[in-house]
C-alpha cells in the first residue's frame, strides 16, 4: 500500500485524511478542534472499521499536541501509520501568491516563504505554517508537500489577473487577482473529461464551485483562464456570508456615512453579508426551505445569488470563446437541484438546458442534468479537494499517481 496524508490546517483546528493511493481511497478521516480552547475536540474515523471511529473531549493546548491526539488515534483506532506505508504527508495551502507555481516539498525555506505570504491570507497562511511545523515533527522521515489553491490559477493571463489601479503600487504590494478553490476546480474539470471520455484538451468548461465559500472557473484545455475569487476569497460569487462582487466606493461610503472602520467593514463584507446579511441565514439549506415555503426575502436572495453566477457564466463563455461543459461541486452545487436550475434558467438561448428529470434526484456520483439537446452539457461532480492534494503531493515526490 502507498499512503498519503492530507493535513488541511486552521488557527484552531485541523482536518486529516489519510488516502491509500494505489486504489485512490480514504483509509481514515479525522477532525481535531478547538485547539487553545480549554476543552478541545477529536474525531477519527477508521473507514469501513466498526470499531474504527472515537470522539473525544481534552484539552488540546496547541497544534503539536493536536498531532500527539491524532497519532494516538491511528495508533488505537487505526489504520497504523506503518502498515498503511506512510509515503508522504500533503499540506493544503490557501496562498501560494506569485511564488509557488505548483506543488513544493516543504523545507525551510519554504516553510518561510508560506509564512512570508500572511501579508495576503493573515487568517490561513499562518496557521498553515503552524500545522507544517508540528507535522514535520511527528513525520520526519518522510517528505511533506505544499499544496496551493492559488496555483492551478497561475495560468490566468496578465489580463485576467490584472486590477486597473496604479502599476507601481501594484507591484509593490503584490496586488492582482490569484484565485482559490485551486484543487478542486483542478479535480473537478479532470473528472469532468474523464468522465465524458474526451481529451481534456479540447474541453471548454465552466466549474461553479458553490459551498459555503463559492467560486467559478473557466477551464480552457485543462488551464484556468479566469476565476471569480481575487486577491483574496472576497470577491466574485454571493457567499454563504461574504459579499462577492461589490461595488469598492461602498466601503468608502460606508465608511464617511455610517462611520464603519477598516475591521468592521471586513467584518461585515466577510462575515455578515452573502446569504447570511440578505436573509439573516448562510445555510442554503434553510434559505432554500424559506423559500420553498413562499418566503420572499429568501426567494428574493436566491434570486441575487442566481443573477450573479449567470453573469459569470455569460462572461466566461465569451472569455473562453464558447463552451463545452458547466460543471457544478461543492456542498450547494452537488446537492441542490433547485440551485442548479435557478442558476442556468433562462439560458436555452445560450444552449444550456436542464432537464428536470435528471437534475431532481438526489445522487452521489458524477452525473449529467442537461436535456440530450443541450449544447452545453451540464455535470454534476463530486469534488475531492483531498485527493487532489493527495495526488499532487505523490507526483511532486517522483511518484506517478495511478492510472484508475
Ligand atoms: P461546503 O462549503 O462545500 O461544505 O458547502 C456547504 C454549503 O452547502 C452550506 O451552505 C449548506 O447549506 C449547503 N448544502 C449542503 N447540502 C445542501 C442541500 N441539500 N441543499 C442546499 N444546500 C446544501
Amino acid at each position: 500500500m502507498t499512503a498519503v496524508l492530507v493535513i488541511n490546517s486552521g488557527s484552531s483546528s485541523f482536518k486529516y485524511q489519510l488516502i491509500d493511493m494505489d486504489t485512490e481511497t480514504e483509509l481514515a478521516t479525522g477532525l481535531v478542534e478547538r485547539i487553545g480552547d480549554g476543552v478541545g475536540h477529536a474525531r477519527h474515523t477508521a473507514t469501513g472499521s466498526t470499531d474504527g471511529r472515537i470522539d473525544q473531549t481534552l484539552p488540546i493546548p496547541d497544534h503539536t499536541a493536536g498531532f500527539a491526539v491524532m497519532i494516538e488515534a491511528f495508533a488505537q483506532h487505526g489504520p497504523t501509520l506503518s502498515e498503511a506505508d506512510l509515503v508522504a504527508v500533503g499540506h493544503r495551502v490557501v496562498q501560494g501568491g506569485s511564488v509557488f507555481l505548483g506543488p513544493v516539498v516543504v523545507d525551510d525555506l519554504v516553510q518561510g516563504q508560506i509564512a512570508d505570504l500572511a501579508d495576503l491570507a493573515p487568517l490561513h497562511n499562518p496557521a498553515h505554517v503552524q500545522g507544517i511545523i508540528a507535522a514535520r515533527a511527528f513525520f520526519p522521515t518522510v517528505p511533506h508537500v505544499a499544496v496551493f489553491d492559488t496555483s492551478f490559477h497561475q495560468t490566468l493571463p496578465a489580463a485576467a489577473y490584472t486590477y486597473a489601479i496604479d502599476t507601481a503600487l501594484a507591484a509593490e504590494h503584490s496586488i492582482r487577482r490569484y484565485g482559490f478553490h485551486g484543487s478542486s476546480h483542478k479535480f473537478v474539470s479532470e473528472a469532468a473529461a474523464e468522465f465524458l471520455g474526451r481529451p481534456l484538451a479540447e474541453l471548454k468548461t465552466i466549474v461553479l464551485h458553490l459551498g459555503n465559500g463559492a467560486s467559478a472557473c473557466a477551464v480552457d484545455g485543462g488551464r484556468s483562464i479566469d476565476t471569480s475569487m481575487g486577491l483574496t476569497p472576497l470577491q466574485g460569487l454571493v457567499m454563504g456570508t461574504r459579499s462577492g462582487d461589490i461595488d469598492p466606493a461602498v466601503v468608502f461610503h460606508l465608511h464617511r456615512k455610517a462611520g464603519l472602520g477598516i475591521e468592521e467593514l471586513d467584518e461585515l463584507l466577510n462575515k455578515k453579508s452573502g446569504m447570511l446579511g440578505l436573509t439573516g441565514n448562510g445555510d442554503m439549506r434553510d434559505v432554500e426551505d424559506a423559500a420553498v415555503a413562499g418566503d420572499e426575502v429568501a426567494q428574493a436572495a436566491l434570486d441575487v445569488y442566481y443573477h450573479r453566477i449567470r453573469g459569470y457564466v455569460g462572461s466566461y463563455m465569451a472569455q473562453l470563446g464558447g463552451l463545452d461543459v458547466i460543471v457544478f461541486t461543492a456542498g450547494v452545487g452537488e446537492n441542490s437541484p433547485i440551485v442548479r436550475a435557478g442558476a442556468l434558467a433562462g439560458l436555452e438561448g445560450l444552449g444550456i438546458e436542464i432537464d428536470p428529470a435528471l437534475n431532481d434526484p438526489f445522487s452521489r456520483v458524477p452525473r449529467v442534468v442537461s436535456t440530450a439537446a443541450s449544447r452545453v452539457t451540464v455535470l454534476v461532480i463530486p469534488t475531492n479537494e483531498e485527493l487532489e492534494i493527495a495526488r499532487q503531493t505523490l507526483g511532486t515526490i517522483g511518484r506517478t499517481p495511478p492510472a484508475l
